[in-house]
């Protein structure tokens, strides 16, 4: 591929290809650039092959291992439910292999070229790539940066046999007879459900009073009964302090109320959140950019970093870790690149959390738009009020809407229940489009539909809701 150590000239070099950097590329050789992508590993990134996509092939599996096991509530009765989890692995890697297949095929449609090895700055122009049989060197005109996170590492908890990060917890051959799952962030309370649903005995220790922290306890509430409906344990205010581990299991040591205990269990799960890939080989030091003091790299509006013509997207950059946050900022840089005038804005940016009933959030909650001064009216619409909930047998949840007093304009929303990950995305564009409740009220939504408690909790807060009463 190179001859001697000449540069090959690029207009747009895209470091990473998980859902930043991928869609970046792809985006910059719509607008005719020649873009180069490289990744030391997979394409997808942590998304598609240790992260959104596994996670959520394992859980669509959990939860239709549970609902074979409860049927009955539809007149159906399922003996011998049982799992192969073997399979159920085979399915998730199926699943993997086809989303990262799709990737590829999607990058050499759009004629991105694409380079398997590890990126290192040489200069602010230039950058070399390596792997086991080449080493090629290119200069380049812009550079997006999108080389992800990977999970925090804490001193007392070594990754290693039975102490496990993310990675390793969606890859188990089996599924454990026990489970303590240190940090009750979304990760953990998706993960540790999951193997809940599948059987596990899980133990969540959480340092906060909730798991899912970020959301509103009305919300939360709804999880947590349901986690320990199968029997999760969860224990809040708690410091992991210690773990020993053997062949056999893992004891971890807490300390609760002043007093300390201790858990054992097959494995541990350790999810305490991410840091960013910023350090290491990439160079970043060597070339002078301007990170903050966790690691982050500095970016303007625009995903421009202290380096005028390098841009950082996704995980590297604060903010929520996120793949539609980095796909998002990976489409405005390659659009900055390409002489756009795109720039970032995170009004409307949902958060989702897939755990049994899913939580989501778009805008702000009710207390942040106090706090930023509106005067506010909102209201909750609960599913029981919605004939599409009940017949599905998840009567469980509601849809808040937050407006503004007077004007009705909708600044944000939050769901708890069913597909409440899908029916965000209605709130989401509201908000983009500076809709009123009224607009969402006067939308005639599909009946029957979950889609009908968006129309309705919008009719709730202007004060005349048809399927619960109005007080
Ligand atoms: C278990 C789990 C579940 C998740 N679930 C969700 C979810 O449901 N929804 C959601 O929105 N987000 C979810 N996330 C978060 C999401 O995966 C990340 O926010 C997202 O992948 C970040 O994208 P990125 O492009 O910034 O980086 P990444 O996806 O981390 O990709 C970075 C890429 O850069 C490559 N790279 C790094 N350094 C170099 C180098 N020097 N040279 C070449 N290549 C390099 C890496 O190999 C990697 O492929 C989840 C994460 C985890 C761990």
């Amino acid at each position: 591929m190179v001859v001697g150590d000449a540069s090959l000239d690029i207009d747009t070099l895209v470091i990473g290809a998980g859902p930043g950097g991928y869609v970046a590329a792809i985006r910059a050789a719509q607008l005719g650039q020649k873009v180069l992508i490289v990744d030391k590993s997979e394409l997808g990134g942590v998304c598609l092959n240790r992260g959104c996509i596994p996670s959520k092939a394992l859980i669509a599996a959990a939860h239709q291992f549970e609902s074979a096991k409860h049927a009955d509530a539809f007149g159906i009765s399922v003996e011998n439910v049982k799992v192969d989890f073997a399979k159920t692995q085979e399915f998730k890697n199926g699943v993997v292999k086809k989303m990262t297949s799709g990737v590829s095929g999607l990058l050499k449609g759009n004629k991105v070229e694409v380079f398997n090895g590890e990126c290192m700055f040489i200069n602010e122009n230039e950058a070399r790539v390596f792997n086991d049989h080449e080493s090629p060197r290119y200069r380049f005109k812009n550079c997006i940066i999108a080389t992800g996170s990977r999970p925090i590492e804490l001193k007392p908890f070594p990754f290693g046999g039975r102490i496990l990060s993310s990675t390793e917890a969606l890859n188990l051959p089996e599924v454990p007879k026990s489970l303590i799952v240190i940090g009750g962030g979304y990760i953990g309370a998706e993960l540790g459900q999951m193997y809940s649903k599948f059987g596990s005995k899980v133990t969540i220790i959480e340092g906060l009073d909730s798991v899912l922290a970020g959301f509103d306890k009305d919300m939360t509430s709804l999880v947590t009964k349901n986690m320990k409906k199968t029997g999760i344990e969860i224990i809040t205010g708690a410091k992991a302090e210690s773990a020993e581990q053997n062949d056999k299991e893992v004891t971890v040591k807490y300390s609760v109320n002043g007093e300390t205990k201790e858990v054992t269990a097959d494995y541990l799960l350790v999810t305490v959140g991410r840091r960013p890939n910023t350090d290491g080989e990439l160079g970043l030091d060597l070339i002078g950019m301007d990170l903050d003091e966790r690691g982050f790299v500095k970016v303007d509006h625009q995903g421009r970093t202290s380096i005028p013509h390098i841009f950082a997207i996704g995980d590297i950059v604060s903010g929520l870790a996120l793949a539609h946050k980095a796909s998002y900022e990976g489409k405005v840089a390659a659009e900055v690149i390409s002489g756009m005038p795109s720039v970032v804005d995170y009004k409307c940016i949902p958060a989702v959390v897939f755990t049994d009933p899913e939580c989501s959030s778009v805008g702000y909650t009710e207390a942040q738009a106090k706090e930023k001064g509106h005067k506010v009216k909102a209201g909750k619409f609960p599913y029981a009020g919605n004939g599409r909930s009940v017949s599905l047998n998840h009567p469980e949840g509601f849809v808040k809407i937050v407006a503004e007093e007077g004007t009705g304009l909708i600044l944000g929303a939050q769901i708890v229940g069913l597909e409440a990950s899908n029916l965000i995305a209605e709130l989401g564009l509201a908000i983009e489009m500076g809709a009123t409740l009224e607009d969402v009220a006067l939308t005639i939504h599909a009946h029957p539909t979950l889609g009908e408690i968006v129309m309705e909790a919008a009719e709730l807060v202007m004060g005349h809701p048809i399927h619960i009463i109005s007080r």
